[in-house]
């Protein structure tokens, strides 16, 4: 903890980030990817990809493990971040690393610098690691997906974070310049100043109240509520400024609780204020003030930015039926292939995307089996 090792990020080759990105799909149907099948996706020799693996461990990106049924390996939080963290520094997003300066409840948050050596912020999202452990057990079928649901999580967790920000941005509303995203990483505009929570000190109480109350409504107003605006995700800029952070669990004011999760934001600033600067008011904000102008719940539905990694978290946890025809058709994949694009050459890739494409088919032909086996037997 502190500061992120990233030595590693200038070390390690080519042949490791293929190794690593391997690993990453084949999570999605593994909860330990075998040796073997690494090795096949990435498209090197079984020895090869065995010694990397070996020193990937050493380095704790990958971990070994011993499964109920196999062995292999899964990517570790720092594998995951090494691979994120390569793409952004690859695009010239970031260039050195500097400490971190927060621990949010499911973030760790980073100084950076870019090529010119401004000073961003990075947010690595971390989720899930236990979340759904106590999810009923559907098929076993779903199971071996769970284990790969933090870093399914984290990702949605930091795509919604952007998307909200890069719309409210856009708007004018007093929140980080969203600068890049990759996986579970958002970089954005470093906020200089601290949270409100660190602040007991107000020139104008009233003023900041009324900035705040207002802010609540005009989110409302463009079809959104926080939902989790309190001291702690308020930064108050070095002249006075609120800025408005954390992101992810926005809501519609069209959701069915949205009333509720309205009303408690209001609420926490009316608390947060009579308890820190013993200021009361008549007058705050209810939910028929709301009087909509603009859609950005919409937008962002609309855009199916979220939607695929959203279906596939349900699908992984059991909530929705899986169309095995659509099971192949992992949009991810895509994805991870295009950031691969900016570290590996194109007759590489083409390669890599077959080979998973042949693996992906391998297990639904396993699957396919299996399930017809225990038809059989029943
Ligand atoms: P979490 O979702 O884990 O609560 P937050 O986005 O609220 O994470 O960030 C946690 C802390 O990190 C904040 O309270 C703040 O101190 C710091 N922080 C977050 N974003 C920024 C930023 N853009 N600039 C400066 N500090 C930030
Ligand atoms: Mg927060």
């Amino acid at each position: 903890m502190g500061k992120l090792n990233v030595t590693i990020l200038r070390y390690l080759t080519r042949d490791d980030f293929r190794v690593l990105t391997a690993i990453e799909m084949g999570m999605k149907n593994h909860e330990l990817v075998p040796a073997s099948l690494a090795a096949q996706i990435a498209n090197l020799r079984y020895g090869g990809v065995h010694k990397l693996m070996k020193e990937l461990c050493k380095h704790r990106l990958l971990s070994y493990e011993r499964g109920k049924h196999y062995d292999g390996y899964r990517l570790t939080n720092s594998g995951y971040d090494y691979l994120a963290l390569k793409v952004l520094a690859q695009r010239g997003i970031i260039a050195s690393f500097g400490n971190q300066i927060g621990v949010g409840k499911e973030s760790n948050i980073y100084i950076v610098a870019d090529e010119e050596g401004n000073p961003v912020c990075l947010k690595l999202h971390r989720l899930g690691r236990t979340c759904f452990r106590n999810i009923k057990d559907k098929r076993d079928y779903h199971q071996h997906r769970k284990s790969a649901s933090w870093l399914y999580l984290s990702r949605i967790s930091a795509t919604r974070e952007f998307a909200y920000m890069k719309a409210l941005f856009d708007r004018g509303f007093p929140v980080p310049k969203p600068i890049d995203i990759n996986r579970h990483c958002v970089v954005m505009e470093l906020v200089e100043g601290g949270p409100l929570c660190g602040v007991y000190e107000v020139d104008d109480v009233e003023s900041l109240y009324d900035e705040l109350m207002n802010l609540i409504v005009k989110l409302g107003n463009h079809g959104v509520i926080h939902g989790d605006f309190n001291e702690f995700n308020i930064m108050i800029t070095n002249s006075g400024k609120p800025i408005l952070i954390d992101f992810p669990q926005m809501v519609s004011t069209e959701h069915a609780n949205s009333k509720l999760y309205f009303e408690r934001d209001v609420n926490c600033i009316r608390d947060f204020f009579k308890r820190r600067f013993a200021y009361e008011s008549e007058l705050y904000p209810t939910f028929q003030d709301i009087s909509r102008e603009d859609c950005i719940d919409v937008e962002i539905k609309a855009s199916g930015l979220t939607k695929q990694m959203e279906k596939d978290l349900l699908r992984e946890i059991g909530m929705i039926e899986v169309d095995e025809k659509e099971e192949i058709e992992e949009e991810h994949e895509e994805e991870n292939i295009d950031e691969a694009k900016t570290i590996m050459d194109k007759d590489e890739i083409n390669d890599l995307q077959l080979r998973v494409e042949n693996s992906v088919m391998n297990e639904f032909v396993c699957r396919a089996k299996e399930c017809s086996s225990v038809d059989e037997k029943v």
